[in-house]
């Protein structure tokens, strides 16, 4: 656990994750004159529950305390410690709105990824789909604490915690329910996940993920390149200086990608699995078949995200043949 004093109102409190590759998540502390909040607890486990119960007590605080708990989106990294919360202490959860048919579909939908399986197929990579079919909802995954929040979280809502309000900004593209939450007056955002200083996020990672999910992110990201002055306080990694220049560099890699693609389709490739088979993947410019499954499946995705957005802006053409998506240049 690593504590960190932002401003005298908002702390950092590291948590650990048990994921290979990302290893803590950010929590943020809100303390206003009449309610303390938190901001994204992390992964519900033994080892999380010890660090926050720590840091909280640096800050002479405990779970008695905290007047609600405000999660940027459902993923388990963010969100279960909350639900945990809940359940044990009886602190409210507040979730995106967006992310209600996310979470609703881990009780109707079986398998690990079970809509992404159509979508694969739509994109051309059948024995990709017939793979992810085959997969078994992971291990850590499976008895998690895992409920519907106590609140929903509309864009623009403000929360006030007593001379310092909190205003939530609905930033879709990540999940569809993703929220970042600007501390007003202290010039400070609280990105989520959407925002990261490091990573290029993924997007549509989700049960129900939306058909448009890349339009979706675009329009969010440059929500968070026009609000100038804000620092970044990322839910994994380093505080930057600046939310809005990181928000562009990000459109700017995408811009890159979307370029990219539609040189591949000029050049003949139809499908988002043969586009994505074409491109190089993570910043070790690997091959497509070099990825394990997921990466595998969210490359292909993310292709099919960008050939949508170039349908849209009337860039490509798409036509279906056989429930597969066939572009060309217009
Ligand atoms: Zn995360």
């Amino acid at each position: 656990m690593t504590l960190t004093r932002i401003t005298d109102r908002v702390t950092l409190i590291q948590l650990p994750l048990p994921l290979e590759g990302l290893t803590s998540v950010n929590c943020y502390v809100l303390r206003g004159d009449s309610e303390a909040v938190l901001v994204d607890p992390g992964w519900s486990s033994p080892e999380t529950e010890r660090a926050l119960l720590d840091g909280l007590g640096e800050l002479g605080l405990g779970p008695a305390d905290i007047g609600r708990v405000l999660t940027t989106h459902h993923h388990w990294d963010h969100y279960t410690q909350a639900i945990t919360w809940q359940g044990k202490h009886g602190i409210p959860v507040h979730l995106g709105r967006g992310d209600a048919p996310s979470i609703e579909a881990w009780h109707s939908l079986d398998g690990a990824f079970p809509r992404q399986v159509g979508l694969l197929r739509r994109a051309g990579a059948h024995g990709l789909a017939a793979e992810v079919e085959a997969m078994p909802a992971e291990v850590h995954e499976q008895d998690m604490d895992f409920d519907l929040p106590a609140g929903w979280i509309d864009d623009g809502a403000e929360i006030d915690l007593g001379g310092l309000v909190v205003r939530a900004h609905a930033t879709p593209g990540h999940t569809r329910g993703h929220v970042c939450f600007e501390v007003v007056g202290e010039d400070l955002l609280l990105s989520g996940d959407h925002v990261l200083p490091r990573i290029t996020p993924s997007i549509a990672y989700e049960r129900e993920p939306s058909e448009d999910s890349l339009t979706s992110y675009l329009g969010s990201l440059r929500l968070v390149a026009d609000l100038p002055g804000a620092r970044l306080l990322p839910a994994h990694g380093a505080i930057g200086d600046s939310a809005a220049q990181r928000a562009k560099e990000l459109i700017a890699h995408h811009d890159e990608r979307l370029d990219v693609i539609r040189s591949l389709v000029v050049s003949g490739h139809a499908t988002a699995h043969d586009i994505a088979a074409a491109m190089t993947w993570t910043r070790r410019e690997r091959r497509l078949d070099d990825l394990d499954l997921v990466h595998r499946m969210t490359a292909v995705l993310e292709v099919a995200a960008h050939l949508t957005v170039l349908t849209h802006d009337g860039i490509v053409a798409r036509t279906t043949d056989e429930g597969v998506a066939q572009y060309a240049a217009m």
